[in-house]
């Protein structure tokens, strides 16, 4: 940790604390931190006057003095986050306290010649529609989620098959044209970032979120931190080898788990039961939605498909569970639209499945909606304040220092208008 100042860190302590937790009073802050009264009294009136912490309410106490609270200002920063698919960009603008401030959708080719520059300029068009400084909360950074793995989030260099991409240095190119630090991650690890910061991660540390839709997606929170396995590829639960001779998976192998159950997989299915009937192979997830439709209208093939589905979801679900033991499941990804139809045989194997003591386990399926991935991305920005391990490493020191910078010219401004 050399060069790293103690007073940052334990700036960061607290505002991780109460980002976590919410707001505290300064007594509560002490003793959780360990750190004597005086030096909380010190610190949080710096981060007061970097415009990042706010007294709120009065908190009752019984005796002595109500103890006032300090909270996180949701308008001290803002990050973009960018979700990279096959086809398009999915890209929003969000505040500290998780507030979207605007999203846009853009096409994108991954395959073509200078995609990280096509890349690079989607973002900078955002940048300029975005409201202008002043207005805004500063831009602490760009976050960049992909359905790959990322060596490190500070580095950014992503092995995507689905993309096309190998050894591709997404967060060099960004950092180098936008002048600002950028995280890259896998998108369902990003995912879990957001769960910690505004998610289950404010209540449990040992959690698993589980992706359905075109592909099938895990991230591994341990303790209160993603598990990233040593190449940054943990949670490739989609290739999880489900049958020896089932389909081939897109990644190559035979009947791994995503080529029974992602949308490939059920179009296949359905395809099987009805001896061939066609559906439209460049929009998987239209035609997995069409599915849905028919079975919800009582299609009997169709509501088949989704139950099988379920089922060897729900099997390959208590073993991750069995291996892992997480307090709880988060569910999330395009396919929970259908989960109604996919639940009844999910839930039966899972619970047949769990090991004994298990079997109370709560898996929760989430709200979703199509900017859910790049809100994820962005967390991985907006988690770095309160990033107290230092997991984003020298970019997420550049956020901080953003931050900071930021509170000082809000502070300014604010004095300037009380002289005026
Ligand atoms: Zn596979």
């Amino acid at each position: 940790m050399a060069g790293t100042d103690r007073g940052d860190l334990t700036r960061t302590a607290i505002l991780a604390l109460l980002g976590t937790v919410g707001p505290l009073s300064r007594t509560e802050i002490a003793r959780e931190l360990d750190l004597s009264p005086a030096s909380v009294t010190q610190l949080t009136r710096e981060l007061m006057g970097h415009g990042m912490l706010e007294e709120l309410d009065l908190k009752p106490s019984r005796g002595g003095r109500p103890a006032q609270r300090l909270g996180l200002v949701g308008s001290a920063g803002r990050a973009l986050g960018v979700k990279v698919t096959a086809d398009h960009l999915v890209l929003v603008d969000v505040r500290l306290d998780g507030e979207v401030l605007g999203s846009w959708e853009r096409p994108f080719d991954p395959a073509s010649l200078d995609a990280l520059g096509d890349l690079a300029d989607a973002v900078e068009s955002v940048m300029s529609a975005a409201p202008a400084a002043g207005q805004a909360p500063p831009l602490l950074g760009i976050g960049v989620g992909v359905p790959g793995s990322v060596d490190d989030q500070a580095v950014g260099t992503v092995n995507a098959p689905t993309l096309g991409w190998q050894a591709m240095p997404v967060g060099e190119r960004l950092r180098r044209r936008l002048n600002l630090p950028v995280l890259v991650e896998n998108d369902v690890n990003a995912l879990a970032a957001a769960e910690r910061l505004y998610g289950r991660g404010r209540t449990h540390r040992d959690f698993l979120v589980l992706t359905i839709g075109r592909g099938v997606g895990a991230a591994i929170v341990a303790d209160g931190r993603v598990y990233r396995g040593a190449r940054g590829g943990a949670g490739e639960f989609g290739h999880l080898p489900v049958d020896p001779s089932g389909p081939v998976c897109g990644c190559g192998a035979r009947g791994c788990l995503e080529a029974f159950v992602g949308s490939a997989g059920l179009l296949a299915a359905a395809r099987a039961k009805r001896d061939g009937g066609r559906q439209d192979e460049t929009d998987p997830l239209g035609a997995v939605a069409a599915l849905g439709r028919a079975a919800a209208g009582g299609d009997r093939a169709a509501l088949a498909v989704f139950a099988e589905a379920g089922a060897i979801l729900g099997r390959a679900t208590a073993g991750l569970i069995n291996v892992v033991d997480p307090e709880v499941v988060v569910l999330l990804g395009e396919g929970t639209a259908d989960w109604s139809l996919w639940q009844a045989g999910f839930d039966r194997a899972v619970r047949a499945q769990l090991y004994p003591g298990r079997r109370d386990i709560s898996i929760e399926v989430e709200s979703w909606d199509d900017t859910s991935w790049a809100q994820g991305a962005a967390a991985l920005v907006l988690a770095t304040p309160f990033d107290a391990a230092g997991a984003a490493g020298e970019q997420g020191r550049l956020v901080r220092a953003r931050l900071i910078e930021g509170g000082l010219v809000s502070a300014r401004r604010t004095s300037k208008g009380a002289i005026a």
